[in-house]
């Protein structure tokens, strides 16, 4: 048994102050995945410094029709905020479609942009992992890497990235913004999830001690019309094999603007930029959703188990432009 010693911040600077000053220390939020990794010897963490108590866990209204949301609010009640459901639906989905009702009752949103990968043999501690340890190999090449990455991996690492609301917020372009012993600063989300390249084990560029305090997402008007669709071995409580997260704009039957972005297939959420670029200006045909499909998954690269993610991949945006396409208000 490890000990570990337990301190509550009661503001931003203390709980900055406290986990700076000490490089064997974390944050703790809800603690789902914290304490998993705890447990598990997978981090070893000696000090958590409890932020609960930090007042970052309303959802305000930006200027303009944007929405700004704390970095500890909880998924269930991100999910169930009135002004998420009408301007950003696909955010409400990707959260209600993650985890399970009690988890998504503990679980934040800054810890879900946090949460480690689902790699069993990152979690397991024992197998070789460049993640966990640098230069100690990667057991998914070759192993049981059905779950695997097909999109963004490296000879280093294939895990997939776990979280679904991250690939909402992808495809929305929301901004992170943090504090810490540096200041503050905002950082693109699609700057905040690194590949893993030569380095693995880095995942995203914040400092020890840098607090999450909120996400924003900028006004997206047809946004409203927008949705988050989930494939996965079981309906409920389960990871994502592939997910679509979709915004349209049609007039006329042809597709003014879109946003789109994968989950379950890419080392980090994944914007869909090749497939934009098909379907924007683009009919609203059958035709257009397969070649936007087939453009995004070109690069992939499958490894054994993993082969049958590109086509579903391909079937899973194919179904999303043509639900969003033809929703209420999109044509
Ligand atoms: P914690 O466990 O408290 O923290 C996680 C990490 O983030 C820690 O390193 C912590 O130090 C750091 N951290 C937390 N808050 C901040 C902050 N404000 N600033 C800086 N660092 C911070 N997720 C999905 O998206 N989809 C799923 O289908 C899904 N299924 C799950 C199933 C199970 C069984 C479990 C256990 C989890 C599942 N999750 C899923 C993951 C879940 O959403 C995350 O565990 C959760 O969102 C993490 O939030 P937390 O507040 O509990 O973070």
């Amino acid at each position: 048994m490890r000990p570990v010693s337990y301190a509550r911040a009661s503001d931003v600077a203390e709980a900055i102050a406290t986990v700076s000053a000490n490089p064997e220390s974390a944050f703790l939020a809800g603690g789902t995945t914290e304490i998993d990794l705890l447990r598990q010897d997978v981090v070893q963490a000696a000090t958590l410094v409890d932020i609960n108590a930090l007042p970052l866990a309303d959802v305000e209204e930006l200027p303009g029709g944007g929405l700004r949301i704390g970095a500890l609010a909880r998924m269930s009640d991100v999910a169930g905020s009135p002004l998420v459901l009408e301007r950003f639906p696909l955010v409400a989905q990707a959260l209600v479609q993650g985890a399970s009702p009690q988890l998504r009752n503990m679980a934040t949103i800054g810890g879900n942009l946090l949460q480690r990968v689902r790699c069993s043999y990152f979690r397991d501690a024992i197998s070789p992992c460049n993640k966990r340890e640098p230069g100690a190999g990667c057991s998914a090449l070759e192993g049981v890497n059905r779950g695997h990455a097909v999109l963004g991996t490296s000879e280093q690492c294939i895990a997939t990235h776990p979280s679904d609301l991250a690939v909402a917020l992808v495809a929305l372009d929301a901004a992170v913004h943090t504090e810490g012993p540096g200041g503050e600063r905002a950082i693109a989300i699609d700057d905040f999830f690194l590949l893993p390249g030569d380095t693995p084990h880095i995942e995203h560029p914040l400092s020890h001690g840098e607090l999450i305090t909120a996400i924003e997402i900028p006004p997206l008007p047809f946004a409203r019309r927008s949705l988050y669709l989930k494939v996965r071995d079981r309906e409920s409580y389960e990871f994502a094999l592939v997910s679509v997260a979709v915004a349209v704009d049609v007039a006329d039957s042809v597709i003014v603007d879109a946003r789109l972005a994968l989950g379950g297939v890419a080392t980090k959420p994944w914007r869909a930029r090749r497939a934009e670029r098909v379907v924007i200006g683009a009919s609203v045909t059958e035709d257009t959703f397969a070649r936007a499909a087939a453009e995004e998954l070109a690069p992939a690269t499958p490894r054994g188990m993993n082969a049958f993610k590109v086509e579903l991949a391909q079937r899973a945006i194919c179904r999303a432009l043509e639900m969003a396409t033809t929703m209420r208000g999109a044509a």
